[in-house]
C-alpha cells in the first residue's frame, strides 16, 4: 500500500476506528486490563515518567488548583470526616447495600460531613451512575 492509499484508507475508516476504540474503552475487559497495567511496576513507571514531564506537571498543578477551588465544600467535608474517624467518633462499616468489606465512605450531602454511607467500590459506582454523577 502506498502512503496516499494508506492515508485514504485511514480517512475512510477513521470514524469507524474512533467509534470502535471508544466502545472498546468502555468495556469491563478494557478497564480491567487498564487497572492491572496501572498497578504493575511498568505502568507505575510509565505514569511517573509522564507526570514528571515539566509541561504535564505544570498542567496538573493548574488542574488541581482548579479542582480544589471547585470542590471546596467536598474537601472541607472530607477533612471533618477524617478528623471524626481519627477521634473514634465514626467507625468503618461494611457496605450497607451488599455487606462487602471493605467499604468506602460516600457523602450523599457534603453539608453533613459526619453523615456518610458506607458503600463498597461497585455499589458506590452504581450509586453514582444511577444518580448521574
Ligand atoms: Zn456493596
Ligand atoms: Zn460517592
Amino acid at each position: 500500500m502506498s502512503k496516499s492509499e494508506d492515508n485514504a484508507h485511514y480517512l475512510k475508516y477513521r470514524d469507524y476506528y474512533r467509534a470502535y476504540g471508544a466502545a472498546y474503552r468502555k468495556t469491563a475487559a478494557f478497564k480491567e486490563s487498564q487497572r492491572k497495567y496501572n498497578q504493575s511496576a511498568k505502568g507505575w513507571q510509565t505514569r511517573l515518567n509522564y507526570q514528571s514531564r515539566p509541561e504535564v506537571n505544570e498542567r496538573r498543578k493548574v488542574e488541581f488548583k482548579d479542582w480544589r477551588s471547585r470542590n471546596k465544600v467536598k474537601i472541607v467535608a472530607h477533612r471533618i470526616f477524617w478528623k471524626a474517624m481519627k477521634a473514634g467518633l465514626l467507625t468503618k462499616e461494611p457496605c450497607f447495600s451488599c455487606g462487602h468489606d471493605p467499604a468506602l465512605a460516600h457523602h450523599e450531602h457534603y453539608s453533613f460531613p459526619h453523615r456518610v454511607w458506607w458503600l463498597c467500590d461497585s455499589c458506590h459506582q452504581r450509586h453514582h451512575v444511577s444518580r448521574g454523577t
